[in-house]
């Protein structure tokens, strides 16, 4: 596969002027801004107004809020902007798969992919800049710089991505975006509030309108939060299992040694709202000689027993230095048919965007990624 490289370089330099002395109208709930409105004297319709627009039409400039008097416009645009995060690269798949790589206004980057299939269109979002966590086979957890993203930076993804992909104004028939995975950089139930915030803003019915049964969230298992989760969002619950013995998934996923199995899967089977039309993701890499064994498939369909259930299986995505293989195609077949044979519908995830390293696991910052080249090559 043959990677495009598109310099799509957005020529916004307003970014950073904005977001050091304006507020960012894409991390406010509709009530905050409305009672920002009303504080400053306007009449509550008006948050109404503006809402939409951001929300439903995708406007970054006031200018073009046609029902706002134009002093309401020059106040507004004085106060708020909905600038998105800049696009320093943008790399396009031979797959349909892009990448945006993008810088906030600290400088910092992170990644957002778009992964286009017949019936949908998945945004995968990142939830930090890096991850806290260091799991041994994710190249996201090798980056030492660790921050939250805000809830504004959370939604800014999916307003570029919108834009990028001609989905405005939101709601339209054949939209691009359909499904939204918070599976990119990050632990995001260690972003819990920011999160949340964005969530309940995206899929507010009177914008963008994603709905919660679209989108799913992915956690390595921050056991507390989880339950948390599903009462206050409702959203799909995806859990990067990796291994079924606690002394393997102590080493492959570290957070394992404070949330061990058993507390994960009691969380899950109790995880609010599941049923056979609501079922948790269970996510497992495959690593040959590591995780991959009959023993391990057995073992793996004993856990998840009687909790309503998907299995993606996920070859491997290797990263420079790497120190897993991925299993044999031969041993994810083996392994996918005994998963079939016990009632679990087509669980192997094709790898997307490899030529441009979109796929899971492979994440992180550009700049990172030049720091680290720079230093090999000074020795
Ligand atoms: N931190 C969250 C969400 C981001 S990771 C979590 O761990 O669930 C998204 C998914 O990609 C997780 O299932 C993760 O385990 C998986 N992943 C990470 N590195 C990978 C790699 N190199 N190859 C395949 N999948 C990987
Ligand atoms: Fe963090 Fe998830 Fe990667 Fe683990 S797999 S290091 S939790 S991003």
């Amino acid at each position: 596969m043959t990677a495009q490289l598109l310099d799509k370089s957005r020529p916004n330099t307003s970014y950073k002027e904005n977001a050091s002395v304006k507020q960012s109208l894409l991390g406010l709930s509709f009530e905050d801004l409305q009672a920002q409105i009303v504080a400053s004297g306007l009449p509550k319709f008006r948050a109404r107004q503006l809402w939409r627009w951001v929300w439903r039409h995708g406007l970054t400039n006031f200018d073009e809020m046609s029902d706002l008097g134009r002093s309401i416009r020059v106040r507004f645009s004085k106060i708020f902007h909905a600038d998105r995060p800049l696009v320093t690269r943008r790399l396009q798949s031979s797959d349909g798969t892009i990448k945006w790589l993008l810088r906030f206004a600290d400088g910092n980057e992170a990644e957002t992919v778009y992964i286009p299939d017949k019936e949908r269109g998945t945004l995968c979002i990142s939830s930090q800049i890096g991850c806290t966590l260091t799991c041994s086979f994710c190249h996201t957890g090798t980056q030492k710089l660790v921050r939250n993203l805000s809830s504004a930076e959370i939604c800014g993804q999916v307003m570029l991505a919108m834009d990028e992909l001609g989905d405005w104004p939101a709601g339209k028939p054949n939209r691009r975006l359909t499904n939204i995975v918070l599976m990119g950089m990050g632990e995001p139930l260690f972003n819990y509030d920011n999160v949340a915030a964005a969530m309940r803003i995206i899929m507010s019915g009177e914008g963008v309108g994603i709905s919660k049964r679209r989108i799913t969230l992915s956690t390595s298992g921050v056991v507390p939060a989880i339950k948390r989760a599903g009462e206050e969002l409702g959203v799909n619950l995806a859990i990067s299992l990796h291994a079924v013995r606690d002394e393997l998934r102590d080493e492959l996923v570290p957070i394992n040694r404070k949330y061990p199995l058993a507390e994960l899967i009691n969380a899950c089977r109790h995880y609010p709202g599941l049923s056979n039309a609501r079922r948790i993701t269970w996510e497992y890499v495959m690593l040959d000689g590591i995780n991959d064994s009959d023993e391990d498939c057995r073992q793996l369909l004993a856990l998840i027993r009687g909790i309503p259930s998907k299995l993606n299986l996920i070859p491997f995505n290797p990263w420079p230095t790497s120190p897993y293989k991925c299993s044999s195609p031969e041993r994810i077949e083996a392994f996918a048919r005994k998963v079939l044979k016990a009632g679990y519908a087509s669980p192997v995830r094709t790898p997307r965007g490899q030529d441009i390293m979109a796929a899971c696991g492979q994440l992180k910052s550009a700049s990172e990624r030049q720091t680290c080249q720079k230093k090999s090559v000074v020795g």
